[in-house]
């Protein structure tokens, strides 16, 4: 009897994979990750999602599955809802009128599904514009969703930089469209969804929330929560939520064989059980108190940063920040986005360059960079830690000299050593 096939370690099988993996633990170790969008999932997070669950097919929804050998994923899917149900739920007075769908393979396809629910063909579609802090996903030019809908995208105001909710109201006037959706990938300030709320009324459209970089701060009561508000929510499960690479729709109980349809069997094929699974964890450490601590520590902290970065002559796009990101214009330093960016990369700071609204620069090229605090909130760091932070940032934006940005690294690296990652074994 010899060993069967495939039940050698990683290191032993695949020794390239298995040291870059290694590698990149230590990169996230050693760096401050400040990338809005990205985290730390826990440990549990990742063993849910790295187990024998990813062998499994289950095409359809509990019950009307359409192979046999589903007891196990069953329950997996339907603990998955059930405890994101209990979590966003909470503004409902039964938070079974919120209906959930945890299969969508990440936030684009979930709002792809949105679209294949709700719209045929060339109906019309008005999200933020990609330049103003919109997603590609919400009707941009290169986007499917620019190509085979009608965008009309609307902006931010010139002065403020926030959303011109007038603007909002006459284009949704001018260009009755179908779906209205209201969600950022580069705002620092809270939206207003029951003023979305009016002006899709206004108009007959529906209304859809993308909370895909705000879901954990939604969970924890530090933003406020479309539910009840939007016709239907989308959001990914691996930013401030924690969890794994996924997505997932809430919607109303109208929607929800619209939205289960437009998911399976209209865009999609078996899910991915193990990253249920992971996502059923992470909504399970998400009710949790020190989860809550956790995402008014991001808000804290990007309050904390915002103002140290103020007070060292950097400009934010309208002056500060609600939510868990700055985005910042580097015109008054002198440096672009990208340089800067990349110059924060050699000092172990690693942001993503970013371009403003009305940005005079090209998008490869652009104005600001983009910081996040969800991540370095996740290892426990605080305000002492934002204010080191600031000084490094404001000294790379001074000099760009190898020599200072590798000095900082190793500043840095020390730092990180006393905040342990979640989900690192380095
Ligand atoms: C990140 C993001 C998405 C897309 O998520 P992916 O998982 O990268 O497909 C959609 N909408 C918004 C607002 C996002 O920030």
């Amino acid at each position: 009897m010899g060993t069967p096939a495939g039940r050698a370690p990683l290191a032993e099988v695949d020794p390239d994979i298995a040291s870059l993996i290694q590698k990149e633990e230590r990169r996230e170790a050693d760096k401050l990750r400040l990338i809005a969008s990205e985290n730390y999932a826990s440990r549990a997070v990742l063993e849910a999602s790295g187990s024998c669950l990813t062998n499994k097919y289950s095409e359809g929804y509990a019950k009307k599955r359409y192979y046999e050998g589903q007891q196990i994923i069953d329950e997996v899917e339907e603990l998955a809802k059930a405890r994101l149900r209990a979590l966003f739920g909470k503004p409902l007075s039964d938070p079974n009128e919120l209906h959930v769908n945890v299969q969508p393979y990440s936030g684009s396809p979930a709002n792809l599904a949105v679209y294949l629910a709700f719209l045929k063909p060339n109906e019309t579609v008005m999200g933020l514009g990609l330049p103003a802090g919109g997603h590609l996903t919400h009707g941009h030019t290169v986007s499917i969703t620019g190509k085979y809908f009608h965008s009309v995208p609307y902006g931010v105001d010139k002065t403020t930089h926030r959303i011109d909710l007038e603007e909002v109201r006459k284009l949704a006037r001018e260009h009755r469209p179908k779906l209205i959706w209201c969600g950022t990938t580069a705002y620092p300030r809270t939206l207003d969804f029951a003023a979305f709320r009016e002006i899709a009324d206004e108009v007959g459209a529906i209304l859809a929330a993308d909370i895909a970089h705000i879901s954990g701060l939604v969970a924890a009561g530090v933003h406020p929560s479309p539910v009840g508000i939007a016709d239907v929510i989308t959001s990914t499960t691996h930013k401030t939520l924690r969890g794994p690479r996924g997505g997932m729709i809430l919607c109303k109980p109208a929607h929800a064989a619209a939205i289960d349809r437009a998911v399976f069997p209209g865009l999609q094929g078996g899910p991915h059980n193990h990253t249920t699974a992971g996502i059923a964890v992470a909504a399970r450490e998400a009710s949790e108190p020190t989860f809550v601590d956790y995402a008014k520590r991001v808000v804290s902290n990007a309050k904390a940063l915002a103002e140290a970065l103020v007070s060292r002559g950097f400009s934010l796009v309208t002056g500060g920040t609600d939510n868990h990101l700055l985005l910042v214009d580097m015109t008054p330093k002198n440096i672009g986005g990208k340089p800067y960016a990349q110059a924060l990369d050699r000092a172990g700071i690693v942001c993503n360059y970013n371009a403003i609204p009305f940005d005079p620069r090209k998008p490869m090229d652009p104005s600001g960079i983009r910081i996040g605090t969800p991540a370095i909130s996740s290892r426990g760091m605080g305000a002492e830690e934002m204010k080191r932070l600031a000084a490094w940032m404001d000294e790379v934006a001074k000099s760009q000299d190898p020599a200072v940005l590798d000095r900082i690294a190793a500043e840095v690296k020390e730092m990180c050593a006393g905040f342990p990652a979640p989900g690192l074994s380095v």
